[in-house]
């Protein structure tokens, strides 16, 4: 297929190969080895001078089909799948970093990211420190000589805060750092890192690529030699995704640019409906023109994604009595579903953060996360208008 389709087109029809079934949905390859015609096959195959699937711990042909799409969609040479987000964002790290290493990251990370830049990276003797969002004049000046790679997020979580990913980049080729990016909120639909300098893209495939919150999975997307590295540390510890769920996901992204366009159609009105309520304070949504970062938004992204942050007037009491009553809307910590979840950050993920450090991650009580789901808007809106009032 030639290169020049569009996103939705690729994304349909990117498919292994037919089998002599001639099926026309790509059936699910359940297996975990596979089998050679003699000895020298074998031999080749392990040597790794003939491209095949050995065992499903190495690749699969499920597998295979859903990386190659994000590849495709990301605009990446090359990609491996993981069981989980998490699963790839530590196997990246751990392929990359060495004993002595120091990562600069972005303050405001997914919690179980943080968990690895505080408590298991520094066991191995590499340091983490953080940037702040608000502060991005200040992260040269962080910079060390052992610093390995700038980590970010964006948009953030759960503070919808935009990096801008040119400046970034270029701060990165100067000190001849790599960039890796967790591009999970913004999906590659809206936003390809790669395009604006980043080295590795990660996705949590639970998130939207799945969108109905059925299995997890992970990805890592970008430089040939480095995903190479990656392939190596992954083949021999195991972390990569299943044929099932690497069966489930690629079938979700072919409708990914529907889903998500729609996505973000609702999650604009609703940040419209939220911004001239008058039991809220102030909203954020990056293609809200009063997003302190719009300009940047809407350069690097096709649209503003389905996360929006709010904060409820009252404070942490405030935030509560919106969610006692809230009627139709989720009440979770998941994202990236058909259906709508809220959560009060403040009260739950990070209870027992420290104010100050709260709002170095744009958190503040009575601060509301919205994953904007697939309803209809007008019943979405009516939800959040009886719990405000
Ligand atoms: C959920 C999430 C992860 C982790 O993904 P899992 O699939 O839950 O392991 C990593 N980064 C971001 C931004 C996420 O939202």
């Amino acid at each position: 297929m030639s290169k020049k389709n569009h996103f939705e087109t690729e994304a349909i029809r990117t498919q292994t190969e037919t089998s002599q079934f001639s099926e026309h949905s790509v059936p699910l390859y359940l297996t975990s080895g596979f089998v050679f015609d003699d000895a020298e096959e074998m031999r080749a195959s392990f040597a790794e001078e003939k491209q095949r699937d050995l065992y499903s711990r190495y690749s699969n042909p499920n597998v295979n089909e859903f990386i190659e799409k994000v590849c495709k969609m990301e605009g990446a040479e090359s990609g491996f799948a993981f069981a989980s987000g998490m699963a790839a964002v530590f196997s990246t790290f751990a392929t990359l970093l060495n004993a002595g290493d120091h990562v600069l990251s972005c303050s405001s990370v997914f919690g179980a990211t943080h968990g690895l830049f505080t408590k298991y990276l520094p066991k191995w003797n590499i340091e983490c420190s953080y940037f702040n969002i608000n502060e991005v004049e200040t992260i040269e000046s962080l910079i060390q000589p052992n610093t390995k790679f700038i980590y970010a997020e964006t948009p953030t979580n759960p503070g919808v805060d935009v990096l801008d990913l040119e400046f970034l980049s270029a701060l990165c080729k100067k000190h001849n750092l790599l960039l890796v990016i967790d591009n999970c909120f913004a999906t590659p639909y809206l936003q390809n890192p790669i395009k604006h300098g980043a080295d590795l893209v990660i996705h949590s495939a639970t998130k939207l690529m799945d969108g109905q919150g059925r299995v997890l999975g992970g990805v890592t997307v970008g430089k040939k030699e480095l995903i190479r590295e990656i392939y190596l540390f992954s083949r021999l510890t195991g972390p990569s995704m299943s044929a099932f769920n690497a069966w489930v996901l690629s079938k979700s992204l072919e409708t990914l640019a529907v889903r998500v366009e729609k996505h973000c159609e609702n999650a604009l009105k609703i940040a419209e409906f939220l911004e001239n309520h008058p039991k809220v304070n102030w909203v954020k949504y990056p293609f809200l023109k009063s997003h302190p970062k719009y300009e940047i938004a809407k350069k690097q992204m096709r649209l503003g994604g389905n996360i929006i942050a709010f904060e409820v007037k009252g404070g942490i009491e405030g935030g509560r009595n919106f969610f006692d009553s809230i009627k139709l809307c989720s009440l979770s910590a998941n994202l990236g579903d058909t259906r709508t979840i809220v959560t009060h950050p403040a009260s739950t993920t990070h209870a027992k953060v420290e104010d100050d450090v709260k709002a170095a991650v744009g958190i503040t009580n009575g601060m509301v996360r919205i994953s904007v789901g697939l309803e209809h808007v007008d019943d979405i809106i009516a939800d959040l208008n009886q719990a405000l009032n």
